[in-house]
């Protein structure tokens, strides 16, 4: 058996243990083990029909260290004349960058 050893052990990579995780290794240098029953990031956001949004704009979501989107206004559709909010397959896509990138050493 492999034993592993970590400052810190959080359970869960969804929103809130990303937001709290990358707040944690930018200021400290703690080492930190995430685990997760899912493959892949994002936590419920995974699961999400293609339809379904945040219900606020993109850029106030997700980590510090990392603006999700670009932090425009929509133009077209039912959203427009209001601030983007990214689908849960962007959402996704975002944590998985956040993951790799970020949070990552
Ligand atoms: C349609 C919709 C729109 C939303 N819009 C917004 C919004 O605009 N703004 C906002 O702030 N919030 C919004 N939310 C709320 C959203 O739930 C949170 O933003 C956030 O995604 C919750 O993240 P979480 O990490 O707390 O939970 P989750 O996303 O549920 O992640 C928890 C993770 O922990 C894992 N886990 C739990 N227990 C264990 C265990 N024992 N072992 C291994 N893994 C485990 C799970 O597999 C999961 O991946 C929205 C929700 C929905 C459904």
């Amino acid at each position: 058996m492999n034993t592993i050893e970590t400052d810190y052990i959080v359970v869960g990579a969804g929103a809130s243990a990303l937001a709290f995780t990358d707040a944690l290794i930018s200021r400290t240098d703690a080492d930190v083990v995430i685990v997760d029953r899912r493959a892949r990031p994002g936590g419920h956001w995974n699961d999400t029909y293609p339809f379904v949004r945040l219900h606020q704009p993109s850029a106030t979501y997700g980590v510090n260290s990392s603006t999700l989107g670009s932090d425009t206004i929509d133009v077209t559709g039912v959203n427009a004349g209001y601030y983007e909010r990214a689908s849960g397959t962007e959402i996704c896509e975002y944590f998985d960058q956040v993951l790799d990138r970020q949070l990552v050493g």
